[in-house]
């Protein structure tokens, strides 16, 4: 039994990195590439090996410690803003991590004295998108506060855009950031290397010559991943696109009613779906689910799928419109979006075939 299973080509995403390590080494900006989206693999972190990439990021130290482990001595950034409670770990195992709070840095500067490291810092600043970050009247505060402390050293500012509130990065608000880091620069009297502007979605503002200029890193994960650019809503040019694939089993396969029958709870909104009444419908059950994957991210291969929804371990999809002739133990392929990637690499029950 393989299904469901996920076609990793390490291939094309190999050669995603090395693109877009070449463009941003041509601009002098350094690429950190991040790794987030593929739970730690080591198949897949090896790409990026391959490719030549320097540095890398990770919001779960768990994964870090594996690529170490593996043997990798290049740069690993902490992406996500450190817990207190994994402080030790981080300071064993990464050079650079994003930091917010003051106790934080604190305690990364003690542990690091402790254990004789040098740890570099970056504060995250918000200026939107109201994830991670502190807000721009707060920032001297916190470097000066930084530059006191032992073992850490303050290298740049950073700021994330399109997570949370799906704020687009543009012009404007990355303009401003480049105006924060140089009014920072002024009072701490000395330059600071890093501008860490953003992800996948900064990368399109780089045909902006000024800003090109001044931003020094990008943290890029979904350009190499993928190809595509979620915020944007795009697919960028010159990458290879969709480089995981899904491929499920059809265990039902039945012509029902599509409207459903009895009293629908939740006050008769049911689970939230939007059901349509067209008739008898011609449906597949898939062997796959919420535990494997993100429904919302599917994008079916063959013509006249159309995915309705999702339970745990159940994927129902309408086949009505499909031309070809289906059988129960037929296999279904989807092009598949970052968190459907993300989720299907960390189910244990999604087999991983990987394409070299
Ligand atoms: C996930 C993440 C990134 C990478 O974003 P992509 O859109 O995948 O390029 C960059 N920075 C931070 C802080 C992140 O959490």
């Amino acid at each position: 039994m393989n299904y469901p299973q996920l076609d990793v080509y390490v291939n094309k995403i190999e050669e995603n990195a090395k693109k877009l390590k070449k463009e941003l080494d041509s601009k002098n900006i350094k690429l950190t590439a991040v790794v987030k989206g593929f739970a730690g693999d080591t198949n897949v972190f090896s790409a990026y090996q391959r490719a030549g990439i320097k540095s890398i990021a990770d919001s779960r130290i768990e994964n870090i410690q594996k690529f170490r482990k593996s043997g990798y001595q290049g740069e690993a950034l902490m992406l996500r803003i450190p817990m207190p409670s994994e402080i030790e770990e981080i300071v064993n195992n990464v050079d650079v991590s994003l930091v917010t709070e003051l106790k934080t840095a604190a305690l990364i500067s003690d542990k690091a004295e402790v254990l004789n490291k040098e740890i570099d810092l970056i504060i995250m600043v918000d200026i939107g998108d109201r994830r991670e970050g502190v807000l721009a009247a707060d920032l001297e505060d916190l470097a000066l506060k930084i530059e006191a402390m032992n073992n850490v050293t303050l290298k740049g500012i950073g700021t994330n855009l399109g997570c949370f509130a799906g704020i687009i990065p543009d012009e404007k608000n990355t303009n401003k950031l480049i105006k924060i880091k140089k009014e920072l620069e002024n009072k701490i009297g000395r330059k600071l290397d890093i501008l860490s502007a953003g992800n996948t979605a900064t990368l399109r503002l780089l045909k902006d010559q000024y800003l090109a200029q001044e931003i020094t890193n990008l943290r890029v994960g979904e350009a190499i991943l993928l190809g595509t650019d979620i915020i944007n809503e795009s697919l960028l040019d010159g990458f290879n696109h969709y480089n995981f694939r899904l491929q499920a089993e059809i265990v039902e396969l039945k012509e029902k009613p599509s409207d459903p029958e009895g009293e629908m709870a939740f006050g008769g909104q049911g689970r939230g779906q939007i059901i349509e009444d067209k008739g008898l419908r011609r449906r597949a059950i898939l062997a796959v689910g919420k535990q494997d994957i993100d429904y919302n991210g599917l994008y079916p291969g063959l013509e006249g799928v159309k995915v309705l929804g999702c339970s745990s371990d159940h994927l129902i999809t309408d086949v009505t419109e499909v031309d070809q002739k289906l059988e129960v133990g037929d296999v279904l392929t989807f092009k598949i979006n970052y968190s459907a990637m993300l989720r299907a690499m960390t189910s244990q029950y999604v087999t991983k075939n990987y394409i070299e």
